[in-house]
């Protein structure tokens, strides 16, 4: 039997994001119908306003143009995050941060690791360019950098709600998505227990051939309907609430170019810069920390006093649904799991999720189980090595000074792999040999950065005297390169208002 109703379920970015990749996808076939599902009375998350770089292709590939993405979501450039305070405060004292960037740390494309290991003569993220960019808070484009291009790899800061507008706009108009209002009540299941049909509030019933979870936390097919079990991964995870919180800015103020993530004692900050405004969020263990106690220290952040009624308390679970697939249905989104926002990996797996799924949407339901098996086996070790990366920023931590950071080091375990890599690191520096899947999001270059931002006591190798001089001086001319190159660079806030001023006048 030919698929040719297909209902997504959930208007937030996940829905959206499967409708476009969907929409691509199915395009050329016109007996298939895409239908996006949302209810009015249940909104959307409305946070996820990070993203990596990975993003910037599938919008490409969507047909939006990147001038869309500044001028309507109020985005700005993302070039890593900056990690303040995750080791030990007097140990470093005023400089106390490093950088997991997107430019990779391989000066002239030389990996002078080793060479850096013995000598720790700047910092490990110097290594990268995006450093001095983000000190200074230059634009990663050009006034004459093309469309989704720049100087180095960057990825986008935006206003989640304005996102997924712009991204519905998008599916609507370019892939004709159908789009409904309805809140979906119950849902029908045929007799093997694949989904049938949607009962809406609306007493309406409607039924498709295949089905796209993209409901949320509240996950309505997988969850309620199907019940696909949860992977629990809140052993690993601590950090199981955020306080959400938008301030103002002033216009004329700089905007830096990366996520900011302080540490604090029971978690982190995050602190994301739009034109318009910062998105701030306090993520937190609510085993080593109560609400009072998180309200307060995140009034100290901002300089004033918050009340509850000031902030959006979001709890949030670590873990994944065993399956991705499951019949006739695909889990995306929130809907199919969550770490937590440290590295902004939520739209990251979602997106290449979508993608993977909207290829291989099966033409007939015969071929159904051709498809699932392989996709759902790509999901789950995906979301094993996300769950490992956001895990690795709190082991290597050297701080001890609160019950939290005492088990996230020392209390709560790593998974077989991330224990022994980390054992693997204590004696040789990591490769790309390291990392043999091509799902794992986060390869060498990212766990350099990480480990190394963190001081990770890996042995020094022995190195020939030739390969230090070279090592030494790719280090020296790269500084001297990133630092002219920052200097070359408008300020992220100054590229951004020329390019909204240069709009206003050439509307096409
Ligand atoms: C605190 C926090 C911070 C985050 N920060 C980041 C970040 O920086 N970067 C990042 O990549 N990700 C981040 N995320 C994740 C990100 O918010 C989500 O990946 C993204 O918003 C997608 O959400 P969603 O579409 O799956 O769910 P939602 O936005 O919750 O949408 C659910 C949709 O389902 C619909 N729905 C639900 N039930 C029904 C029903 N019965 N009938 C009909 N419709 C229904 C709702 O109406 C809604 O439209 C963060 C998440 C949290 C919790």
């Amino acid at each position: 039997m030919k698929i040719k109703r297909i209902a997504i379920v959930g208007g937030g970015s996940a829905g959206w994001l499967s409708a476009n990749h969907l929409g691509l996808e199915l395009l050329r076939d016109s007996e298939v119908e895409i239908t996006l599902i949302e209810s009015v009375d249940i909104p959307v998350i409305g946070v996820g306003e990070g993203t990596v770089p990975a993003l910037r292709a599938s919008l490409q590939s969507f047909g939006i143009r990147e001038a869309d993405i500044i001028l309507q979501c109020d985005a700005t450039f993302k070039t890593g995050v900056k990690f303040v305070d995750w080791m030990t405060v007097d140990k470093r004292e005023k400089d106390n941060f490093y950088y997991h960037s997107f430019d990779l740390t391989y000066p002239g494309g030389y990996d002078v690791t080793p060479y850096w290991l013995g000598s720790k003569n700047v910092e490990y993220s110097k290594l990268s360019s995006a450093y001095c960019l983000s000190e200074e808070n230059r634009c990663p484009k050009r006034k004459s950098s093309p469309s989704y291009q720049g100087v180095i790899n960057y990825a986008y800061h935006f206003d989640a709600a304005k996102f997924t507008t712009l991204l519905s706009d998008n599916a609507k108009k370019r892939f004709g998505i159908r789009h409904i209002f309805e809140t979906i009540k119950q849902v029908a299941l045929h007799e093997d227990g694949s989904i049938q049909g949607f009962y809406y509030e609306s007493g309406e019933y409607e039924e498709f051939d295949f089905y796209i979870d993209c409901s949320g936390f509240s996950s309505v097919l997988f969850d309620k309907a199907l019940a696909v079990p949860f992977v629990d991964r809140s052993d690993q995870i601590l950090t199981d609430c955020a306080l959400a919180l938008q301030v103002a800015t002033d216009p004329r103020e700089e905007i830096f170019p990366y996520t900011k993530a302080t540490a604090h004692g029971s978690g982190w900050v995050w602190d994301i810069p739009l034109t318009t405004r910062r998105g701030t969020g306090f993520v937190y263990s609510s085993q080593h920390m109560s609400d009072a106690e998180a309200i307060s220290e995140f009034s100290k952040y901002h300089g004033k006093d918050l009340e509850d009624t000031d902030v959006r308390k979001i709890p949030m679970k670590a873990g994944f649904r065993e399956k991705l697939w499951e019949k006739n249905c695909v889990a995306l989104g929130l809907a199919g799991g969550f770490v937590e926002p440290l590295e902004a990996t939520s739209l990251y797996v979602t997106d290449f999720c979508a993608s993977m799924v909207a290829k291989r949407i099966p033409v007939t339901r015969e071929e159904i189980p051709l498809y699932a098996k392989s996709c759902n086996a790509i999901a789950r070790l995906i979301w094993d090595r996300v769950i490992d990366f956001i895990r690795v920023h709190y082991a290597v931590s050297n701080r001890r000074d609160t019950s939290f950071w005492r088990d996230v080091t020392e209390g709560v375990g790593l998974s077989d792999v991330l224990a022994e890599r980390l054992e693997l690191w204590r004696y040789s520096i990591p490769q790309r040999t390291d990392f043999p899947s091509t799902y794992d999001f986060f390869l060498v270059e990212s766990y350099l950065m990480v480990l190394y931002g963190m001081d990770y006591p890996t042995r020094v190798p022995a190195m020939t005297e030739r390969i230090g001089n070279l090592s030494k001086n790719a280090i020296v001319e790269h500084l001297s390169r990133s630092s002219e190159l920052a200097d070359s660079l408008l300020s992220q806030r100054q590229w951004l208002t020329e390019f909204k001023e240069y709009s206003a006048t050439h509307k096409s």
